[in-house]
């Protein structure tokens, strides 16, 4: 039953705009009714915005936020910073957090993510032990705390528990790593199913299932564990570094993606994230077996991974999905423009960023990741914002000068292109306000207790 109305100026249904726009909704924030014309009694919040599904942020390594902004003080000698120098500051980061800590910034990311308009995140969860790499006495105590971060946040979370067996190709693990560890397939089935218990606790939280990456779990414990995947998303680092592609080929014969296609059946439950270094084969097989690429810009940048070849793969129609993975950017219409740019720089053209029947740009881009990224989080249904989906969406501010003036069929590309999070009026999540005015609802307190972990966290 209708509890009440929101009157949109705009609503984003697929690709298509509908003008007025009365959002009927139920006591769970669930859709009841669509309408065109003002409904003749109920409660109506007038809103001044155009109201776009939330976006969905398929990649997240929450505990990295405590270090965004703090690798970027060079050695100006010819000492290389790569990938592999910034890991050992992350692995730093990943062996001192408690679960305190762990909680207080996934909270204030999670929060920062409903402020630019993400309403629900795939958390890629390996810091799964305590500080001597012993279980804690709940074993997915570390899962929980993402979980309860997303409840505070009002952000829907589907937690990923990683398997991570190895420390490298046919290496055992290095000290470092040792919050990480599952001995085996069964400790890591054991952790599963403590992570299911963890979910529980949120409604809003939904289980995955993945790989840290194939150098992290051996052959046979890859191929023992698929079958508890149960029809859920799997998600595994795929392809990142080039280092990574050469280690494959020593140990296996093969690269990551050819390899990983030979020993199991890859499908569209599967989400490769960061498929960045790809041979022409490799290219052809992820798009043709319906799997998904998690692409994540800001981050790849910023650790000078490489580009991702999107223009072959969305010529042959190959699925997509953003992520913030290490949250150096949280915009996800930035990711969307670093994306774009990079294949714009590389062919020296501007029409990178479209499909055979969808030349806008914005609305091409917007789409592509909402629906894959649906898909990483285990919802079933990709429809959204159409009666029986939740209310969850992030709303334009219409009185934006430049959104004031785009002409309805414009303005999604207005707004991906040349937009930042003022842009937004708000972002609800089953229904309810989380974020208004360019601020969360609970900032204040969320960022307190952030800065007092960070504080204690002593890296700044
Ligand atoms: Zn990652």
């Amino acid at each position: 039953m209708t509890q009440k109305y929101f009157a949109f100026k705009a609503l984003l249904q697929g690709t298509t705009w509908m003008s007025p726009a009365y959002v009927g909704i139920d006591s769970h924030g669930r859709i009841a009714e669509v309408l065109d014309v003002k409904p003749r009694k109920g409660f109506i919040e007038q809103v001044d915005g155009y109201a776009i599904p939330g976006f969905q942020n398929a990649h997240s390594h929450a505990f990295q936020y405590a270090m965004a902004g703090l690798a970027e003080i060079h050695s100006t000698q010819s000492t290389p910073d790569d990938f592999w120098s910034w890991r050992e500051a992350m692995y730093a980061l990943a062996l001192s957090i408690n679960p305190d800590q762990m909680e207080a910034i996934a909270t204030q990311l999670y929060a920062e993510m409903i402020r630019h308009g993400y309403t629900h995140v795939a958390e890629f969860h390996y810091v799964h032990h305590s500080q001597n790499g012993k279980r804690y006495s709940n074993l997915a105590e570390m899962g929980e705390r993402l979980v309860m971060a997303a409840k505070k946040a009002g952000i829907k979370i589907t937690l990923v528990p990683m398997f991570y067996e190895k420390g490298g190709f046919g290496k055992e693990p290095v000290d470092g790593q040792r919050r990480f560890i599952s001995k085996n397939a069964d400790a890591y089935l054991e952790l599963l199913a403590a992570s299911e218990k963890a979910t529980m606790q949120y409604q809003g939280a939904q289980l995955g299932f993945g790989y840290h990456s194939l150098r992290a779990v051996s052959q046979d414990s890859l191929k023992a564990v698929l079958p508890e995947s149960k029809g859920r998303p799997i998600h595994i680092h795929i392809a990142e570094q080039l280092k990574e592609i050469d280690d494959c080929v020593a140990f296996y014969g093969k690269r990551p993606v050819e390899w990983l296609y030979e020993q199991v059946q890859v499908n569209d439950q599967w989400h490769l994230v960061h498929a960045t270094h790809l041979a022409d084969n490799e290219v052809k097989t992820i798009a043709s077996s319906g799997a998904h690429v998690v692409i994540c810009p800001s981050t790849e940048g910023n650790l000078g991974d490489g580009i991702f070849r999107l223009k072959e793969y969305q010529e042959l129609n190959g699925r997509w999905s953003i992520g913030t993975d290490s949250h150096i950017g949280l915009d996800p219409k930035e990711e969307l423009r670093i994306l774009d740019y990079g294949q714009r720089l590389m062919s020296h053209k501007r029409n990178t960023f479209y499909s055979k029947s969808n030349g806008d740009s914005g609305l091409f881009g917007y789409a592509e990741a909402l629906l894959s990224g649906k898909q990483a989080m285990s919802v079933k249904s990709v429809d959204s914002l159409t009666v029986g989906s939740f209310l969850d969406a992030v709303v334009i501010d219409v009185e934006h000068p430049l959104i004031a003036t785009s002409s309805l069929e414009r303005v999604l590309s207005t707004y991906i292109y040349s937009g930042d999070s003022s842009f937004n009026l708000g972002t609800l999540v089953n229904g309810e306000w989380k974020a208004k005015g360019n601020r969360h609802f609970d900032a204040f307190e969320i960022g307190s207790t952030f800065s007092k972990a960070l504080r204690n966290l002593n890296l700044r």
